[in-house]
This record gives C-alpha cells, sequence and structure tokens, in this order.
C-alpha cells in the first residue's frame, strides 16, 4: 500500500542534514523553470515572443538561457508551440547547474554517461553549440528512447550508446574532455506529497544500494576522463551516503589521483557539505563540493566538481 505522509525514518535524517526546516519544501513549487534552446532561438528573441504573449517571466542571475514563470504560466507554456517546437525546454534551475558547472565548450570531447531523458544532454549540446564530439548513454531501454526523442526535438547532436555506466571505461577506449556523471539516486529532493509514488519506495536500504551502484559508476566514468580534463558528479538526493560518502570512497579508491575543486555560483543558496555524518569521518576534501539549499524556485541537488590533476 503506498503511505501518504513522508517515512518518519526519511524526516528524522532531514532535520540532522539541512540546516533549517524549511516550509513547503515537499509542496509543488510556486514557480517552474525553463531553458530557452539557443540551439534553436536567441535569448532575445525568445524573451521578445514571451512578451507578445503577456507571459511574466524572471531571470536568474547565474543563467542568461534560464527563465522562471509562475505556475499559471507554466501550464501556459507547457500547452504552446514554444515547447513542442523545442524553443522552449522545461528544466528545473537546480538541474541546469551541472552542465554550468561543467562548462563545456565547442570543438571539445564530452560524456554524459547516465543521459535519460536527455535535460543535460541537449543543454551541453548547446553549450557545445553542436561542434564537437558530444556522447550521451543511457542503459535502460524506455530511458534511452526518450532521450533520443529529446535530442531530436531540441535538435541536439550525439552519439548514443546503451552500456552500463559501471562497464564503460573498460569496453570503451576513449577519453573525454568533461564528463557528467548525474548518477541515478533515491531522489529525496524531488520527493512531492501530492506523488505519494515518489517517496514510496525510500528506505536505507535502497540508499545503500544507491550509493553502492553510484561508486561504480564515478570510477568508472574516470577511467574515461583526459588528464587535466573535469568531470561533474550530480545527485538530486540529500542522503550524505549517496553524496559526501561516494567522493570520500572515490578518493581514497583512486590514491589522490583526481583534485575535488570548489565550486562558486552566484546567487546560489547552499549549505555546507558533511565531514562526517553519523559514525563515518570524511576526507577534507568533500568540503568543496556544492549542497544548494532548497527553496521556493530550486530543489536540493549535490555536486562535486573533479579534476583529473595526476597527468597534467
Ligand atoms: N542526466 C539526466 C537529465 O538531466 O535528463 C538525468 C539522469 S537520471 C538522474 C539517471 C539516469 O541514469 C537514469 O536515466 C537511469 O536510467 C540511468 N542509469 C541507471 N543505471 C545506470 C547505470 N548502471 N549506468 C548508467 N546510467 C544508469
Amino acid at each position: 500500500m503506498i503511505k501518504t505522509t513522508l517515512p518518519p525514518e526519511f524526516e528524522a535524517r532531514l532535520a540532522e542534514i539541512l540546516p533549517q526546516k524549511s516550509e513547503g519544501l515537499f509542496e509543488p513549487k510556486a514557480y517552474q523553470s525553463f531553458r530557452i534552446n539557443t540551439l534553436k532561438i536567441s535569448i532575445e528573441k525568445a524573451h521578445e515572443l514571451l512578451k507578445e504573449r503577456n507571459i511574466a517571466f524572471e531571470k536568474p542571475c547565474f543563467c542568461d538561457y534560464a527563465i522562471t514563470v509562475d505556475r499559471s504560466h507554466a501550464q501556459e507554456l507547457l500547452k504552446s508551440d514554444l515547447v513542442s517546437q523545442g524553443l522552449l525546454y522545461s528544466q528545473g534551475l537546480q538541474s541546469m547547474l551541472p552542465v554550468l558547472i561543467l562548462d563545456p565548450k565547442p570543438g571539445e570531447r564530452v560524456l554524459d554517461l547516465c543521459a535519460a531523458p536527455g535535460s543535460k544532454t541537449s543543454q551541453i549540446a548547446m553549450h557545445m553549440n553542436n561542434q564537437g564530439f558530444l556522447k550521451a548513454n543511457e542503459p535502460i531501454r524506455e530511458r534511452f528512447y526518450r532521450l533520443k526523442s529529446v535530442l531530436e526535438l531540441t535538435g541536439s547532436k550525439a552519439q548514443l550508446s546503451w552500456i552500463d555506466g559501471r562497464r564503460m571505461g573498460k569496453i570503451v577506449a576513449e577519453v573525454f574532455n568533461r564528463i557528467l556523471v548525474d548518477v541515478p539516486c533515491s531522489s529525496e529532493g524531488r520527493f512531492n506529497l501530492s506523488e505519494p509514488k515518489s517517496f514510496a519506495y525510500w528506505s536505507i536500504r535502497k540508499i545503500k544500494e544507491m550509493s553502492h551502484k553510484q561508486k561504480g559508476i564515478l570510477l568508472n566514468a574516470s577511467r574515461m576522463l583526459a588528464p587535466g580534463g573535469t568531470l561533474i558528479y550530480s545527485t538530486c538526493t540529500f542522503a550524505p551516503e549517496e553524496n559526501e560518502e561516494v567522493i570520500d570512497w572515490f578518493l581514497r579508491k583512486t590514491q589522490n589521483r583526481f583534485e575535488v575543486s570548489s565550486i562558486a555560483v552566484e546567487g546560489i543558496k547552499s549549505y555546507p557539505s558533511f565531514i562526517h555524518w553519523q559514525k563515518d569521518q570524511y576526507d577534507v576534501r568533500v568540503k568543496n563540493t556544492l549542497r544548494v539549499l532548497p527553496d521556493e524556485r530550486m530543489e536540493g541537488f549535490f555536486i562535486a566538481k573533479i579534476v583529473n590533476s595526476h597527468y597534467k
């Protein structure tokens, strides 16, 4: 039977994780964000069209191609030709951050290892202006087809593959300048009280299983990172076992061949990452990761920027 209230154990953990109790955290957000797809329309033209249609929007200071609108305008936009033609793409502000921090450029070799439904792959293609080599990987069949259709809709060019992210580094002898590892996770940041299914399967056991899988995916991804290259590891969950613990494990396992760079994005509310959780003590470099504080516009998110510094 599906539970309609959040699991008490989850709530107790969250009280320890978040610095303050935030009201309405798991209610539907009052605002929704969209990404202007600059592969198909300029930012100026998109703003012009929105004004012509009397759709009031805000521009967050940290990203020139993002807009936020209130919920009623979001519904209107979702049904509009702007969305159906791929000029605007519905994407959470927090979900745009990993690619902004990855900072892919035209002409580079970039891998998106856990890619479906393709929000971030199409954002990467936009940053690269479809120039260079972008590979998008998704091993789950139905999700692979969803990825394919999002890339088609947004006019994003990418080579597709469907390999388990824990094996790709062993199978594919390729290296990349930038790698996005937006892993499957327990998705605690996306829990929604009006959709009990979103938290129905939460358990400590699931968190532990996820953490194990994430470690395997991250380690394999790192094998494909070029010297001096950048890798972004991200999750939409609060659990330290899927965030700081994974980075701590990775640093130990790779014996200091990688560094964790600090992340600064102006205008983002964040709170400190953990260097200890329950009985565990983490590597102090884990402090350089970013925990995004959820608010009325953003969901909770975790981002680590890992640099291959060993052979530089
Ligand atoms: N980056 C995507 C986006 O922005 O649209 C969201 C990625 S979602 C958080 C994680 C994805 O990883 C899911 O599509 C899931 O099917 C996929 N996945 C699950 N197991 C995987 C594995 N072993 N290797 C690679 N990807 C996996």
